[in-house]
């Protein structure tokens, strides 16, 4: 118990303080808020330019209608802003801001430059804020705009800056803040500079497609299909809900090893829905393998009095008046998207290649998002060995497990995270000895990525290489690729993209092992391949020959083992 002190009222820089840290968690946010009032704005044109993963410098620059220089200074006044009058307006919001809380917060956790130029105003305003202070304000020219600087973000919060991941990573979100907000307005020609390259570079010329394609790259683009259900709407007993949701979804031989590409905009605010995500996951029930998720782009309308959007300090989350009849309206739409592509027959009844395996769930790597840890072992699991006895193979199983014979009881091998301990530890072996298995490619591939993945692709060029990727720039966010370790010479692609997406949200330091294991787990055996005994006998054999046989790349057992003395004990020998 700290010792008893005096109830008084914090002073303003304290309140400051507190509540910047609710609205600017980290860099990707200041971008976010700035990009927003630009967006408010009016602009045609936003550029964002960062470096040192946005604690050195943020700038974001736009040709919106600016702010006048009497009321430039009230702008960084905490609850000031010129998009609501009063408490009505909060339920009829039609603009991204409103809390006129975001230059405040940023000026409380940074040092702040504004040069701007409202319409109707002869010459621009500068205006300069150190530690939330106005330091300096002149008149200086610029065209119609405003251009706002971040420098030195966190300097003063060292506990906020400790939280922050590589610059890497850092510029991998703010990417995908700038990636979302080029979605939601396809008519806005965004442009995003990372430490001084171009990273995305949109043409606003107002088609989404087009926006998917300068986002998710061309291939992705081609696998879109529209979303036309414009118009749904419910008669519930106090009223009358009308939905319109519109956008593009990809064909179900897209996806994605995470949701990060489900994009949803109600109202062009992009939100964050765990609800709608699911909605949308939903309408490809039966069509994507357990694990995948698909890429989608979703503008949701709802009339502003059935949203609240006053819900969250950062406003990535809203309210529905009526979530159900959203929910049913979002689902439609995809399903029906779906459905107008695909033979009927696939989608009433899966074929290959969507399928989801009859005998098994197949399995892949957790969730970036760490929703899952390895199972925790079950009571009567066997005690883990250090090294496997020699075993005789009896057969294969439910498709998935192979059951074997050891000295001391019965053994049952997940045939998946066999395979990836093998393969692990052979892949682990030869970068040690530099001596990857590598496959060229008769004809060098070309890679697209978006943003985010080129940000993550860049911190683990020097591990693909050891593990035999030979792969070199080619224009702003491509790669030409000309080998390949030798067992992905089938979908080194697909492998690259998904190993691109595990890292997005992984702590770099973990980038090393982790991109060795996911090369070592795509192409392995699969649960549902049937195997031959001798297919099977070779694995065992190999999985006897590793280090640590017990579990796989990505922590889960490989074996269960029924002991003979527990079988001893359970018949009552
Ligand atoms: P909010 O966006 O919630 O109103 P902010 O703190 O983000 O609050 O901004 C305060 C005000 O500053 C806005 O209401 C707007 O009038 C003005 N403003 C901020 N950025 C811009 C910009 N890029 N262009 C024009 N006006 C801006
Ligand atoms: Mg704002």
């Amino acid at each position: 118990m700290s010792e008893q002190r005096r109830i008084r009222v914090l002073d303003e820089k304290t309140i400051a303080q507190i509540a910047a840290g609710e609205v600017i968690e980290r860099p990707a946010s200041v971008v976010k808020e700035l990009v927003e009032n630009a967006l408010d704005a009016g602009a045609a044109h936003v550029t964002v330019e960062v470096k040192g993963g946005g604690t050195d410098l943020i700038r974001v620059t736009d040709d919106g209608r600016g702010i006048a220089a009497e009321e430039l200074a009230i702008a960084f006044r905490r609850h000031a802003t010129s998009k609501i009058e009063g408490p009505g307006d909060l339920f009829a919001i039609r603009s991204l801001g409103f809390r006129g809380e975001a230059l405040p917060s940023i000026a409380a956790v940074a040092d702040v430059e504004v040069l701007t130029q409202a319409d109707g105003e002869t010459g621009g305003t500068f205006l300069r804020l150190e530690n939330g202070a106005v330091a300096r304000q002149e008149a200086r020219a610029r065209p119609r705009g405003t251009t706002l600087t971040v420098r030195d973000l966190f300097r003063r919060v060292p506990a906020r800056r400790k939280f922050l991941k590589s610059p890497a990573t850092e510029n991998g979100r703010i990417a995908a803040v700038v990636s979302q907000y080029a979605l939601a307005c396809p008519g806005v020609g965004f442009s995003l500079l990372t430490e001084g390259r171009q990273t995305l570079r949109t043409s606003g010329s107002g088609d989404l497609l087009a926006g998917i394609t300068d986002v998710y790259g061309a291939k992705t683009a081609a696998r879109m299909l529209p979303v036309t259900a414009e118009e749904r709407s419910w008669t519930a007993a106090d009223g009358e809900t009308a939905v319109t949701v519109t956008g593009m979804v990809g064909s179900p031989d897209v996806s994605r090893s995470s949701r990060g590409d489900i994009s949803l905009f109600v109202n062009g605010r992009w939100v964050t829905s765990r609800t709608l995500s699911y909605a949308v996951e939903e309408a490809y029930h039966g069509l994507l393998m357990t694990g995948r998720h698909p890429v989608a782009v979703l503008a949701i309308t709802v009339p502003p009095a059935d949203v609240d959007v006053n819900i969250h300090p950062a406003k990535s989350e809203v309210k529905f008046r009526r979530e159900p009849d959203v929910f049913r309206a979002v689902q439609r739409a995809v399903r029906g998207a779906l459905t107008a592509q695909l033979p009927t027959a696939s989608v009433a009844e899966p074929a290959a290649p969507f399928a989801v395996p009859s005998t098994g769930e197949v399995r892949r790597p957790p969730e970036p998002d760490g929703a899952s840890a390895a199972p925790a072992p079950r009571a009567g699991t066997p005690s883990f060995l250090a090294a496997l006895p020699m075993l005789r193979v009896l057969g294969q199983v439910m498709g998935a497990y192979i059951v074997a014979e050891g000295p001391d009881g019965i053994y049952v091998i997940d045939q998946h995270a066999a395979h990836e301990r093998v393969r692990y530890d052979a892949i682990s072996a030869r970068r040690a000895a530099k001596q990857p298995d590598v496959q060229g490619l008769l004809q060098p591939g070309t890679l697209e990525l978006t943003p985010r993945q080129a940000a993550v692709l860049a911190g683990v060029l020097p591990t693909l290489a050891e593990l035999g990727f030979a792969m070199e720039p080619f224009g702003e966010r491509s790669y030409l690729v000309r080998s390949v370790p030798a067992h992905l010479v089938k979908g080194w692609d697909a492998a690259l993209r998904d190993l691109l997406e595990e890292l997005g949200g992984e702590e770099k330091s973990r980038w090393e092992e982790k991109a060795v294991a996911s090369v070592a787990c795509h192409n392995a055996i699969r649960s549902g391949q049937a195997l031959g005994m001798e297919e099977m006998q070779e694995l065992v054999r190999q999985l006897e020959g590793t280090a640590n046989p017990h579990t796989c790349p990505h922590g889960r057992p490989t074996i269960v083992k029924l002991e003979r003395d527990y079988l001893e004990r359970h018949f009552g020998r």
